[in-house]
Formats: C-alpha cells, structure tokens, sequence
C-alpha cells in the first residue's frame, strides 16, 4: 500500500510562556499527525495544554514571553517557516477553528449572514456573497438560510449557533478544522446533532477534524485514533480501539473509569485523585507519579519514553505490561 502523507504533521511543538513563577512548559514536545480523512481526537483534564497546543498549530497563541518552536507541516506546507502575512492566509483557508462558546465568538450586533459573508470575502474571491452565504446555511442544516441569514446571533439556539460558527468555518473550504470543545455548552441532544453533521461534513467536503475534548465517550463515538495529553506530554496515542478497549496507560485508565455508564448505574465512577501539575512547577520522573495508582520509585526518578506497545499504539509508562 502506498504511504499518504498526513494533511497534518506535528513534530517536537513546545510552547513555553516566560512568568514571575519561572517558564511554563504548557505544551512540552507533541508529535501528531492527522490524515485527510479522519476525526483525530486531543484529549485530557483542564490545563493538560490541549487547547494551547492547538492553537499553536496556526500560531494563534499570545501570552507573557512566548516561545513556539517544533515543526508544524501543515497541506505540505512548512509552517515555521512562513511570513505572518503568509500565515494570515493559511488560517481559515487551510486550517480553521470552532470553538466552545459560539455566543462569545459571533458579534452580537451584526447578522450572522453578515458574519459569515465576511469569513468568505476574507478569503476567496466569490463574486456573488449571499448565495454562498445562503449555501453554506443550507450545507450545516440552518433551515429558512434566505430569511434567517438577516437575523442576529440571539435569534437563534445554542445548537443554531454553533452551526453558524459550523459555517464560518466551512467558509475557505479548510483542509483541517479544529473542533476545540464545540458542544460543551451544548445539551446532549443538541450534542448529538452537531458531530453527526461534522461527520457529514469530513465526509462531503474530504476534511480532516482535530477534536479537542475531555469527554471520552465523545471520543469514543466520533474519532478513529485518539492522543491521550497530561501535563503538556502525550501519555498514550493509537486507534480508539485500541487506547479504549485495552489502554497501556494509568492515566488513561483514570479518565475511562470517570466517564458515567448507563448501563452500570450500580457502578462507582473512580476520579483521578489530585489535580494537574502547575506547569511552572513539573514533578520529577513521570507527570503523572504523584497521582499514579501503580507508581514505584523509577517513576520518580526516570521520565519514561514514548513506547509501542501495539500496532500503531505507543505509551508512557513504565509499567504498561502490568495493564496489559
Ligand atoms: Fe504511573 Fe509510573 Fe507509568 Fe508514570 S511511569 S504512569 S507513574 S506507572
């Protein structure tokens, strides 16, 4: 079979802020890649670096003393090596983000047909605006696009919402779409809806999806391959099947085993005891040893390396042979 490249390939990204406290180390090292035609999900706690790390894809982060440094090859394309004016371009047309709040994303004083129009004028040449704009309604589901185009963000649902910022993102026809938390703010119905019309979506138009989430059962449902992140550092990365059905990792164990199951409602969900680490202040050996259930003295010692434990299925661990 012959190799693809990946549309998007992560090497070695850091991302350091310089503080008061000493040097955040909020993303230390990633390697990921995503293919053309699947959802690849980012997954982890508040404060793993997730949402920093994507955004650092695009070079969107700002922050005290910013450093980004790392290989990002983005539609063949080296990023580190670009003009800001060169970047401006490739964000929206060949990357683009939604976001979990779409209420904090649209302006709430001009109509989303409006908003959507600009996305596309920014970045393409289309010579007749609101057929597009009526289009793009129509393609994530917003019914009456005609009428409804003139109306204002709180005219519409959380879920119409979103498919609004759906569709501001769809603008430039992006080869990779960044999903960071989009339904959050959702209910679970509305939840459902959404990622069944991102799956369309990746489907029709032939676009990959970053997922960033902390919800497992999210990942499990949507994804094809999954990187578990903690404390900046990829702990577990490999197909859904295999980093769910049979995880190499304690702390992927720990967050499988708080996600709520309904047909066990005898069962007690287990939470990670502890919190993340600051970032300023790291523990020795592995991040997670203060809150790991099988940690022995090497692990605070001796960072473990990434492992392949599987097909296509690397940890940092350890002891990974005692989960397997
Ligand atoms: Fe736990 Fe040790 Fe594995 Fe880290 S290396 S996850 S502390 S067992």
């Amino acid at each position: 079979m012959m190799d693809v490249d990946p549309i998007l390939d992560v090497r070695d990204l850091r991302v350091t802020f310089r503080t008061e406290e000493g040097t955040i180390r909020a993303v230390d090292g990633i390697d990921l890649t995503v293919n053309g035609d699947e959802t690849v999900a980012l997954v982890g706690e508040s404060g793993c670096g997730k949402s920093v790390a994507s955004l650092a894809l695009a070079r969107l982060v700002a922050g005290p003393g910013l450093k980004i440094t790392g290989g990002v090859r983005l539609a063949g394309r080296d990023l580190p090596g670009l003009s800001d004016r060169e970047l401006r371009r490739l964000r929206g047309a060949t990357i683009s983000y939604i976001f979990q709040d779409p209420m904090a994303s649209l302006n709430p004083v001009k109509p989303v047909g409006a908003q959507i129009g600009e996305a596309i004028r920014l970045h393409r040449k289309v010579s007749d605006i609101d057929s597009e704009v009526v289009r793009l309604m129509k393609l994530v589901g917003l019914p009456d696009p005609e009428t409804r185009r003139k109306a204002y963000p709180h005219q519409f649902s959380g879920g119409m919402q979103q498919r609004v910022m759906i569709a501001m993102a769809l603008a430039c026809c992006p080869k990779v779409l960044v999903a960071d938390e989009p339904t959050t703010a959702l209910d679970v119905t509305i939840q459902a809806q959404i990622f069944s019309l991102l799956a369309a979506l990746r489907a029709e138009l032939k676009m990959a999806v970053l997922l960033i989430t902390h919800n497992l059962g999210l990942v499990a449902q949507n994804a094809q391959r999954v990187y578990v992140m903690y404390s900046g550092r990829i702990m577990e990365s490999g197909s859904c099947e295999a980093v769910l059905r049979q995880s190499a990792h304690p702390y992927t164990r720990g967050l499988l085993a708080a996600v709520p199951r309904l047909r066990h409602s005898q069962e007690r969900m287990t939470g990670i005891e502890g919190t993340v680490p600051h970032p300023a202040h790291l523990p020795s050996g592995c991040r997670f040893h203060p809150r790991c259930p099988l940690a022995e003295e090497r692990c605070r010692i001796v960072e473990p390396e990434m492992q392949t434990v599987g097909e296509g299925h690397q940890t940092r661990c350890h002891c990974w042979k005692q989960l397997m």
